[in-house]
């Protein structure tokens, strides 16, 4: 079973009531799978018991600041854990796959606890393909052009595939278009976590039908589902797509 908890399910909008920005964790197998970090992640986990200690790594899909606002404070997290309650980390360290090396910098430096020993920090620049795999999960990265950039190694936002448990989860970084999923989702998968902080409702409706997506989470809320979930819930009911309109705190069993 692998359990998925939406910590943070807004876009980069100004604060809004009961919504953080993106944030997403899996838990298989034991191990704690972390997908960008929006503001307060780590206390909006630490509070719906996920196991910080127990992160395995932490994949982020670009460096702006609703995917990693909360990204100094998870680092300083996970080592204040281990320094003070004497909580070891599970394999003595974790891994980081960072889009964005140079600007990773400025983030350590607001996190020097990432030094102190006891459990390390393995930085990884992110690359198109496999860029993680255990005895139990595989990741995916692939790039798309939210950040507009082009180039053979220019590409600073990624999306991933998750495979585990012979299930496929996709989870969009935030994508130009949805059709830019296609090498990751393929013929189908098991589960889509798509943002709609660019694109209206119906789009990803239609292109989950057309993809053979089995189930649909909407995350990184933009303007459209912010104004009225009522009536993105009635264009999800009119497209037939078995979808969910995602809340701070969602805990979906896959
Ligand atoms: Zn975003």
């Amino acid at each position: 079973m692998i359990k998925l908890t939406i910590l943070g399910s807004c876009s980069g909008t100004e604060p809004m009531p009961g919504r953080h920005h993106e944030a997403v964790t899996f838990e298989i197998n034991g191990k704690v799978y972390w997908f960008d970090a929006g503001e307060n992640c780590s206390h909006m986990a630490c509070s719906m018991g996920i196991d910080i200690s127990k992160i395995r790594a932490i994949f982020l899909s670009h460096m702006h600041i609703d995917h990693i606002g909360g990204l100094a404070n998870l680092i300083f997290t996970i080592h204040k854990i281990n320094m003070m309650h004497k909580i070891p980390h599970i394999n003595d360290s974790y891994d980081i796959y960072v889009p964005d090396p140079a600007k990773f910098e400025h983030i350590k430096a607001l996190s020097p606890t990432h030094r102190v020993k006891g459990v390390e920090m393995i930085e990884h620049e992110v690359r198109d393909g496999v860029v993680f795999e255990d005895e139990d999960v595989r990741i995916t990265a692939l790039h798309n052009t939210h950040l507009k950039e082009t180039g053979e190694r220019g590409w600073h936002s990624y999306s991933y595939l998750i495979e585990a448990e012979g299930k496929r989860i996709v989870y969009s970084g935030d994508v130009g278009v949805p059709h830019e999923l296609d090498e990751l989702v393929r013929d189908g998968c098991d589960l889509l976590i798509h943002e709609t902080g660019h694109h209206p409702v119906s789009v990803v409706c239609a292109y989950a039908k057309s993809r053979n997506v089995k189930r649909l989470l909407f995350n990184h809320h933009g303007r459209e589902i912010l104004r009225s979930v009522e009536d993105a819930e009635k264009i999800i009911a009119e497209k037939q797509v078995n979808a969910k309109i995602c809340n701070d705190g969602d805990v979906e069993l896959i």
